[in-house]
């Protein structure tokens, strides 16, 4: 998979997380099949908190394998697993074909902030989940970024220690965490750059959450950590009562964002779709990512 992001011109991804019930299957069926003939570099599957949703990450990337023409990625996460039952889970991704993994550590039950304990049997950073996988594979593995630091680093310094830790374990490539103003992004894409040369080409993709609802606005910033520009909160909450002027207004900032991104030559775009379709098909058209694909 690391080719299709490695690829001249930029690309795009698309994250999915696994439904719930027949309608959320659905919904994000619908979203799959809409969003299959343009092509992404690849399409991601979250694993719930705490491994909640392990078979449901499993089923779902699995039936995305068979069933589709995407190239899927399945998430894990080390929460509440043994080493043994994470070897069984990506022993079931291979199982069903799966060799791509995004290797996260995941947050805490209950309080994404609470203190980290790692299973007795465990593991305690996702460094060590992406040795895992690559000691049991031929795997593509992504790992996660944050442009504004992970909410628990003391310090930027350390945290780019720790992603750069995760890329010489093994890691292809990394996602970063949503953000709503292009710096915080292109500074960390800079620092990791210059780092050292064994890193500098690893490609580092931003996260983009189109800006549908002012759901979308405030709840993003609140669960990544990353700052919430006042300009953007004027410019779009005059429009908090009317949702369709909403969306054409948030999506407009979301392009203008990606267009600063892709200015600057980042690798990719993935976009975080909540397992809908249209705000991404827009952009990813708006910005011209598809137009050699169709
Ligand atoms: P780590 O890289 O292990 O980092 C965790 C903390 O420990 C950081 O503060 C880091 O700086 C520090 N650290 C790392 N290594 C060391 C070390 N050797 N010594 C000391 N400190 C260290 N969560 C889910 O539950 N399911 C998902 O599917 C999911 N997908 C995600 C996808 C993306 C693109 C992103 C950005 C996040 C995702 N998350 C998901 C959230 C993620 O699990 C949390 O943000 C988690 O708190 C951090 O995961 P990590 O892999 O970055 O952890």
């Amino acid at each position: 998979m690391i080719e299709r992001i490695s690829q001249d011109g930029p690309v795009f991804s698309v994250e999915f997380f696994p439904p719930k019930d027949e309608i959320g299957e659905a919904e994000l069926w619908r979203a799959i099949r809409k969003l299959e003939p343009l092509d992404p570099a690849f399409v991601s599957v979250t694993y719930g908190a705490g491994g909640s949703s392990r078979e449901r990450t499993i089923r779902t990337t699995a039936g995305i394998a068979t069933d589709t023409t995407l190239v899927p990625m399945a998430h894990l996460t080390a929460v509440a697993h043994s080493r043994s039952q994470l070897r069984h889970v990506i022993g079931a991704y291979a199982g069903a074909g799966i060799r791509n993994v995004l290797a996260v550590r995941g947050d805490p039950p209950g309080d994404p902030l609470g203190e980290w304990i790692p299973h007795p049997e465990g593991l305690t950073y996702a460094e060590e989940l992406v040795d895992l996988v690559r000691s049991l594979g031929d795997f593509c593995v992504g790992v996660a970024a944050f442009p504004y630091g992970h909410p628990r680093s003391p310090d930027a310094e350390s945290d780019l220690r720790h992603l750069v830790a995760k890329i010489r374990a093994g890691a292809d490539f990394a996602i970063s965490q949503l953000f709503l103003e292009p710096e915080g992004f292109l500074r960390l894409r800079d620092r990791f750059v210059a780092v050292g040369s064994d890193v500098a080409d690893v490609p580092l993709l931003p996260g983009v959450m189109p800006l549908t609802t002012l759901r979308t606005l405030r709840r993003g910033p609140e669960l990544s950590g990353a700052p919430l520009p006042p300009e953007l909160v004027e410019r779009l909450e005059r429009y908090a009562d009317d949702p369709v002027a909403f969306r054409a207004a948030g999506l407009d900032a979301t392009a203008e964002l990606c267009g600063k991104l892709l200015a600057e030559g980042v690798d990719g775009l993935h976009f975080y779709t909540l397992n809908r379709s249209s705000a991404t098909v827009e952009l990813v058209r708006r910005l011209g990512l598809v137009e050699h694909r169709r």
